[in-house]
């Protein structure tokens, strides 16, 4: 709504006197009616009603009276609002005005005294909402019209009104105190919800906490648990391999001695025996002999000896070694030369053992095709494939046969102990890298080495 400058403020919309008490509740009605007839809202008509009776009542007593007059203007703020001119007929005490409650300036937006062309007068005005009509020359002609229609009533009407008002003002006063305290019990209610869930959910996280410390403790313990179990078993296979020995290479050698063309003649069916005894000794020792490097690994009483090696020579003794071992004619034994430079840094008889084991193996397993051996670098790592057309294993069992004393089942009257496997694994664990398979039944397998060049 923007402010006319055309609307003239020279004719008021209503004009009267205030001479004698009795004007004072006709000054409050007709200022009402003219406040309703602008578009003040309800409450905003009672507000200047009442400051204007109050002012009126202060002039009343300070002078002989005032001329009241009401405007629609335009104020600075683009907005019309309603003033009210009180212009005493006699001078002010001092020329000034000082409400006698302090609380009427706070019912209308300014309240002044102010000298308009020589007259001095008391001035209020109070803010006409933005959805009022807007006061153009035509309309400010009607509310003068319609203004001039009523006829002011007494002062026991507008004491009525008055009641009727107050009444209205304490109800809703009384009904605004019961929404609070409503509202108040709500927001109590509400609080205590909050802090009911805050004390559960403290709890829960406090129970979940004590939980979470209790299950780690349990966990320390177990894996304590779990590493004093494996030192403990190391350190029987250790100690029972060691007294094995001695009475395992005793039966050896009193064999050899037995069969020896010196001692006395045997009969066919001892030397058979004899030969029994010293071929299962054997077999013994050798297990033995394996237990006590699988316990040696684990109690981590292997120390790699770290230095540059130069695969061709490895890869040659090997090819010597492990011709021995292919026997059946069926299978062809390839060991490929690593291509120059094949330098890497570890321990060359551990990596050594490691490769006879895993050759020794495919040599065992494969009943035709060929094991076949080969080195390939990968950036900073050296990978040992060990390749066999041999049975291959089920990927369920890739993980058992590195496990201690598993072997596949049927697959054991070629021999061995079942812990070749956990062995070589301990081992380049121990050189810094794995050993991994990729086998499947009937495709032969790969097992493969892989280290880092630069050692562990
Ligand atoms: P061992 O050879 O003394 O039985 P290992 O630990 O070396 O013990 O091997 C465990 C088992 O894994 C073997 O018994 C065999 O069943 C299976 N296995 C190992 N290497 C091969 C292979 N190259 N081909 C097929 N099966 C194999």
């Amino acid at each position: 709504m923007s402010v006319d400058p055309s609307v003239p403020a020279a004719e008021p919309l209503l004009q009267m006197a205030l001479r004698v008490e009795q004007d004072i509740f006709v000054i409050r009605q007709r200022g009402r009616e003219v406040a309703g007839v602008v578009g003040l809202e309800h409450q905003d008509q009672v507000r200047i009603a009442t400051a204007l009776s109050e002012v009126a009542r202060d002039l009343l007593r300070t002078t002989d009276g005032a001329d009241v007059t009401f405007h629609v203007d335009g104020g600075g703020d683009g907005r019309f609002h309603l003033r009210a001119d009180l212009a005493p007929v006699t001078p002010l005490p001092d020329g000034r005005y000082e409400p006698q409650s302090g609380a009427v300036s706070r019912l209308v937006d300014t309240l002044s005294v102010m000298t308009v062309e020589g007259v001095t007068v008391v001035r209020m005005s109070r803010r006409v909402p933005a959805n009022a009509p807007t006061p153009t020359p035509e309309r400010l002609a009607e509310f003068r019209a319609e203004l001039g229609r009523t006829a002011p009533g007494s002062a026991l009407d507008e004491l009525t009104v008055q009641n009727g008002q107050l009444i209205a003002a304490l109800d809703e006063v009384r009904s605004q105190r019961d929404e609070l305290a409503v509202l108040n019990e709500e927001l109590a209610e509400t609080n205590r919800g909050v802090l009911a869930l805050y004390n559960q959910l403290t709890e829960e996280l406090e129970e979940t906490n004590r939980g979470v410390v209790a299950l780690y403790a349990e966990l320390d313990e177990k894996s304590a648990q779990l590493r004093a179990a494996s030192e403990s078993k190391s350190r029987f296979l250790a100690n029972v391999s060691h007294e094995l020995r001695a009475p395992v290479t005793a039966i050896i050698g009193l064999g050899r001695l037995l069969a020896d063309s010196s001692s006395d003649p045997l009969t066919t069916e001892q030397v058979r025996q004899v030969g029994l005894i010293r071929s299962s000794a054997e077999d013994l020792l050798g297990l033995v002999n394996e237990l006590l490097d699988l316990a040696k690994a684990e109690s981590g009483r292997i120390e790699p000896d770290w230095a540059d090696v130069d695969l061709r020579p490895v890869f040659g003794q090997l090819r010597g070694t492990m011709r021995a071992l292919a026997t059946r004619p069926e299978v062809e034994l390839t060991v490929e030369e690593p291509s120059a430079p094949a330098v890497l840094r570890t321990d060359e008889v551990l990596l050594g053992q490691v490769l006879r084991n895993l050759l020794h193996n495919g040599l065992k397993f494969t009943e035709r095709g060929e094991v076949r051996l080969r080195a390939r670098r990968h950036d900073d790592r050296w990978n040992f494939e060990v390749s066999d057309t041999g049975p291959g294993i089920a990927p369920e069992l890739h993980d058992r046969i590195f496990e201690e004393f598993y072997q596949v089942p049927g697959a054991t009257r070629v021999g061995g102990t079942g812990l070749g496997l956990p062995y070589a694994r301990r081992l380049v664990t121990l050189l810094g890298g794995t050993l991994d398979l990729f086998s499947e039944p009937g495709r032969g397998s790969t097992f493969t080495v892989s280290l880092p060049t630069g050692g562990a």
